[in-house]
């Protein structure tokens, strides 16, 4: 039995072309890129072609892309490396939370969609804030950020602060040359897309002062030390391309896949309730909470049956406490223990949305049944 992938805001499969376009860096292609002779200018010239091609995608200069090593690498970068008072949403990953939180910053509440709540938003804006970091896509409930509002407010209010938003879940769903004339600074991750893990984007707008990280030998203009990860960039920039020449059908075709899901999910199975409306949230993202049920006991059946879906977030996921999102946006606890999302991208097609209805309906009336799986 085919395994039913349903998980792609955790990682996606790879595209082939990616992979192709990897292989040779990995064999023959080997060189580095920082070195002087004939077979290393061979490796630049690949980085400089991907930096051209992520540019145009982003809708930024060549020169504002860093290659770094993943998103949360990006996320961390962006909010250490400008300094100062951070802020952040409640609902952000915990690679925008952490450092934000570590550092002193200010964790603004969501309202009951996983949004950051605007007013609150605009309370925390003192003169003295930095950096404030709202992210584009939220990656458990998939709710999109009105980047535009928020852009506004903080232009506004904190005209000398910058503005980063984590578009690590963005880059399938959303047009990014829109987005990159609202903020300064933005993360992505390759592996969200069809590419490689290990391997992601901080763009840095002209003119934004940024502390390295990670220091060494100066590669990204001092912004990112660290022999490339050549093979990663190339495939990177190959998943980004098809991913952004395919995102209109895409959107189409995955949002009726979807509702398809949901639909069946709510019709064959008691108690389920949609944890944010479809039309606030990105097409591939259907994200419900089961009442009465557990999550944990769950995914295990799930597991059981080669359905790989996910509670919270994938680092998050295996704890019994309510997802930070979850609570944010002030879910019921009882309810929030029963979360389920079901992540649609590349690779999913109808045969996959229907035996997850099975499974998941399945599943549910088992363990209503009281069949709790032993752990
Ligand atoms: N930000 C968001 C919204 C994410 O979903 C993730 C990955 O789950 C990250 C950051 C971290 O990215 P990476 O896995 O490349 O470190």
């Amino acid at each position: 039995m085919a395994i039913t992938y349903l998980d792609h805001a955790a990682t996606t499969p790879m595209r082939p072309a990616a992979v192709d376009a990897m292989l040779p860096f990995l064999s023959e292609r080997f060189a580095n890129p920082s070195g002087s002779h004939r077979f290393a200018r061979d490796a630049r010239r690949a980085i400089d072609e991907a930096r051209d091609q992520v540019a145009e995608v982003l809708g930024v200069g060549p020169g504002e892309v860093v290659f770094t090593g993943c998103g949360t690498e990006s996320d961390n970068t962006a909010i250490l490396g400008v300094g100062g008072l951070a802020v952040c949403g409640a609902a952000e990953h915990h690679a925008v939370l952490h450092p934000t939180e570590q550092h002193g910053g200010i964790v603004v509440d969501a309202d009951s969609t996983g949004h950051i709540d605007l007013d609150r938003l605009d309370a925390a804006l003192t003169p003295d804030v930095a950096i404030v970091s709202v992210m584009a896509v939220n990656n458990e409930v998939g709710t999109i950020t009105d980047l535009s509002a928020v852009s506004r407010l903080v232009r506004s209010r904190v005209p000398g602060a910058l503005l980063h938003t984590d578009a690590v879940q963005a880059a399938c769903w959303l047009d990014l040359r829109q987005i990159a004339p609202l903020v300064d600074l933005m993360s992505f991750s390759a592996h969200k897309f069809g590419g490689p893990k290990g391997v992601g984007v901080l763009t840095v707008r002209d003119g934004v002062r940024l502390a390295p990280l990670i220091s060494g030998g100066g590669q990204e203009r001092e912004r990112r030390s660290g022999t490339h990860n050549v093979a990663g960039i190339v495939a990177l920039t190959s998943a980004l391309v098809e991913t952004d020449r395919e995102r209109a059908g895409e959107i189409v075709r995955l949002a009726g896949l979807r509702d398809r899901l949901v639909d069946g999910l709510s019709n064959s199975v008691d108690g389920v309730v949609e944890t944010v409306p479809r039309d606030r949230k990105i097409a591939g993202s259907a994200h419900v909470c089961l009442d009465g049920i557990e999550s944990e006991s769950l995914l295990f059946l799930l597991d059981e049956a080669d359905v790989c879906a996910s509670a919270a977030s994938a680092c998050a996921s295996g704890a019994m406490e309510p997802s930070h999102v979850l609570a944010a946006m002030g879910v019921e606890r009882s309810l929030a223990l029963g979360a389920l999302r079901l992540t649609l991208g590349h690779t999913t097609t109808i045969a996959d949305v229907d035996r997850a209805i099975d499974v998941v309906a399945d599943s549910v009336v088992r363990l209503r049944r009281g069949a709790v799986p032993p752990r």
